[in-house]
């Protein structure tokens, strides 16, 4: 079978991802990593009026330099009185400008005398900031299928919001095979035995989209346990990832009992680590089966289950940011796939360097865990120190 570029593949695994309309309101607080269900916009202004950007003298800019009375002392959360015309008044940061006022001065500026305080010159506007300088009413402030992150959440607060409407949150059924693998505090291994890593992997990377995790356990390799497991895996949630047993082996049963109970296509992605993978469905609910080497489990679901999930969420997908950084290594022979390389930055500027974190198999995950990032490199291209490198950032995967 030829092997499919990643862009193709993507574009016709993305083609069948139909948003779920289901939504609910539910509180800020519980909003992180959820899609909204709609455009929000502001009702308030923020600051909602005039206020210090400082700790210091609240004046009329005409009224100084000079040595002022101070009239007033103006905390942060009071309403101050108009200022007495020709004195200053002691404020602090965030507490409204007195009307009358239209400056402030740095206290590290001012000299105290008693009940008087000697200021410099003040331009107008010095250190104030205006009502609506950060939002104004009607400003959008996320826009529907936005992802909410911490500073999303923290801007909706910012005008009062205590609630927001989401989409309902997809269920993904999690299920792992294979009769060598053990669950992590189940005990020793025995021969020929490892521990189960891409069962909670791919959980907490479906979590880390705000989605629910149906976990389905690990499977032996068995045809009839691997069907019925499929069979209950897509009666209790709305996508089900399966890792190990796509592959060609004798063991491989995953892909076979796709094809008995649904539909399947195998691709062989053109990229490393990563291929094969199979998309479908079983008893009608659509399935990823990702590859059981945990770094190509990880890849596969980051660069095809994911942005796939968050179309069917409803949410938008936005595009991994790349990023030029110079190969501080060499990678002489050219390869047929598009690859991902792991990579740790160094140094700055000029003098960063983007370096392997060590073995590049797709059954090593120490690499993975120690990259800051991942290197891509066109099939066919051979890399020199020095070259320029796009290296997408894990975080962004
Ligand atoms: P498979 O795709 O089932 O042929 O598995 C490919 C390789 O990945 C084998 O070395 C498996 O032992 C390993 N593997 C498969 N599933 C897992 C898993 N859930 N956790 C860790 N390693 C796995
Ligand atoms: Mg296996």
């Amino acid at each position: 079978m030829a092997l499919t570029p990643l862009p193709e593949a993507l574009e016709r695994i993305l083609a069948t991802a139909v948003a779920v309309p289901e939504q609910e309101q539910i509180s800020l607080g519980t909003a992180m990593n959820r899609y909204c269900a709609g455009v929000v916009h502001a009702d308030i202004a923020v600051p909602p009026a005039d206020n210090s950007a400082m700790d210091g003298y609240a004046v009329a800019s005409g009224d100084v330099p000079g040595t002022l009375v101070v009239s007033q002392r103006a905390p942060a959360g009071t309403a101050p009185t108009p200022l007495v015309a020709g004195t200053a008044a002691r404020i602090f940061t965030g507490a409204e400008i007195p009307a009358g006022a239209d400056a402030v001065i740095l206290q590290e500026d001012a000299t105290v005398e008693s009940d008087r305080v000697s200021l410099p010159g003040a331009r107008p506007g010095q250190h104030i900031r205006r009502r609506g300088d950060d939002i104004q009413p009607g400003d959008q402030l996320v826009a529907q299928g936005q992802r909410l992150r911490p500073q999303d959440i923290g801007l909706l607060a910012s005008v009062g919001i205590d609630t927001v409407l989401v989409f309902a949150p997809l269920s993904v059924a999690v299920l792992t095979t294979g009769d060598e693998l053990r669950e992590p505090g189940s005990g020793e291994l025995g021969p020929g035995q490892i521990f189960n890593s891409n069962r909670l992997s791919l959980a907490a990377q479906i979590r880390s989209l705000g989605m629910t995790v149906v976990d389905m356990g690990n499977l032996p390799d068995d045809p009839r346990q691997i069907g019925e497991a499929l069979e209950h895996a897509a009666e209790a949630a709305d996508c089900v990832v399966t890792a190990g047993g796509v592959s060609v082996g004798e063991e491989d049963h995953v892909r076979g009992q796709i094809e008995e109970r649904g539909a399947l296509d195998i691709w062989k992605l053109a990229i490393k680590p990563g291929k094969p993978l199979a998309f479908g469905q079983v008893c009608g609910t659509p399935i990823f089966g990702l590859p059981g080497n945990p770094v190509s489990a990880f890849v596969t679901f980051a660069l095809v289950a994911k942005p796939w999930l968050i179309r069917r969420q409803g949410g938008c997908a936005v595009p991994s940011p790349r990023f030029p950084v110079r190969a501080g290594f060499a990678l002489p022979r050219p390869g047929t796939r598009q690859e991902f390389l792991r990579v740790r930055l160094s140094g700055s500027g000029e003098a960063m360097r983007a370096n392997l974190t060590g073995s590049q198999s797709s059954a090593v995950l120490t690499s993975l865990s120690e990259a800051d990032g991942v290197a891509v490199i066109a099939p066919g291209k051979t890399v020199a120190e020095g070259d320029w490198l796009e290296v997408i950032p894990l975080s962004a995967l």
